[in-house]
């Protein structure tokens, strides 16, 4: 089968690999139709991805059809669509007996520590598709995407009519106003791009579209995520969250964080980070996908069909414009 393999940083080569073959009863075999790309992908690609090794197969939001099933999987059958979690978690740590599979002390993620999906087929556990009769394969491959946001706003347990603001419009800002909206908090995203911000006026995606550092509220909002990863805007972050209010790192950078600890504690402020999303996430995303309440279209602004990634993919780097790019595979 064909394989796109990052050899070294910039550095992608196409392989003719083995098709894998089941080895577990309870393992599926899947071939790959659509694969997002990320922040992860390009930062590997220029060699900025931390704790990350060469070579490496990418793709870990992946759009799928299930082709063969493990004699003991019960609930999934041949040419199902599904969305893939790829976050391969042991299953017996602290924070997998707690449920917190996403935060697993030996985590591995698909794409990224283990390799991913840039080729045909791929053999996954059972447990980790996440089917959906309805949604395409290029909605199903951003369904990991989503859980990023999903996952951030579970964290704060925000209640309706609260507001919330969010810190950078990427594409994970944009995920995190996904679930905003969906619970009912009056949104504000925060961004210097101007094409970014565009983009959510011209799909509503917020209440308020704020352009300029002036127009933040301090001490304004029940709830701040910061989808930024930057450090300047984190180290800003907490000064805009309300008294008694919560502030979620969503993005995060490589350095210590600090903050003025009178502050943090006249407010009696929650700090909290997010990292990646839990299983129960995937089939609420789903939902909301199949019933329309959050449509993704718009967010894919380039389809690239997957012989022609290797060319591609400096020039996806240098757009800014672009919210997400989908690969496709026949
Ligand atoms: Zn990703
Ligand atoms: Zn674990």
């Amino acid at each position: 089968m064909k394989t796109l393999r990052l050899d070294s940083p910039g550095e992608f080569k196409f392989l003719e690999t083995e098709k894998p073959t089941l080895t577990s009863e309870m393992e599926v075999l899947v071939k790959i139709h659509s694969i997002g790309i990320c922040g992860t992908d390009y930062h590997a690609f220029r060699g900025k991805q931390p704790f990350f090794s060469y070579p490496r197969i990418l793709g870990h939001e992946l759009g799928v059809e299930i082709m063969e099933v493990g004699d003991q999987v019960k609930n999934l059958k041949v040419g199902q669509k599904a969305s893939v979690e790829p976050y391969l978690n042991c299953g017996e740590c602290h924070a997998c007996k707690l449920g917190k599979s996403n935060c697993c002390e030996k985590l591995k993620v698909l794409g990224v520590h283990i390799d991913g999906g840039m080729c045909e087929y791929l053999i996954l556990p059972a447990d980790k598709l996440h089917t959906s009769e309805v949604l395409n394969y290029d909605q199903l491959a951003l369904v990991e995407t989503l859980g990023i946001g999903c996952h951030a706003v579970n964290r704060v347990e925000v209640k309706s009519g609260q507001k919330a603001l969010v810190l950078g419009a990427g594409p994970i800002g944009l995920t995190v106003l996904e679930f905003l909206k969906i619970a009912g908090t009056e949104t504000s995203i925060f961004d210097l791009n101007a094409k970014r911000l565009d983009f959510c006026s011209k799909h509503q995606k917020a209440n308020h579209i704020l352009s300029e550092t002036e127009s933040l509220e301090i001490a304004g909002y029940d709830v701040v995520f910061d989808a930024t990863g930057n450090p300047n805007s984190m180290k800003l972050a907490p000064n805009y969250v309300a008294h008694g209010g919560k502030l979620v790192f969503v993005g995060l950078f490589q350095g210590d964080y600090s903050f003025f600890d009178p502050d943090f504690h006249r407010k009696e402020l929650t700090i909290m980070a997010s990292r990646n999303s839990q299983p129960a996430d995937f089939h609420f995303i789903i939902k909301q996908m199949e019933a329309g309440s959050i449509d993704v279209d718009s967010w894919i602004s380039l389809k690239v069909p997957f012989e022609e990634v290797k060319g591609s993919f400096d020039d996806l780097l240098s757009k800014t414009d672009l919210i997400k790019a989908v690969i496709n595979l026949n």
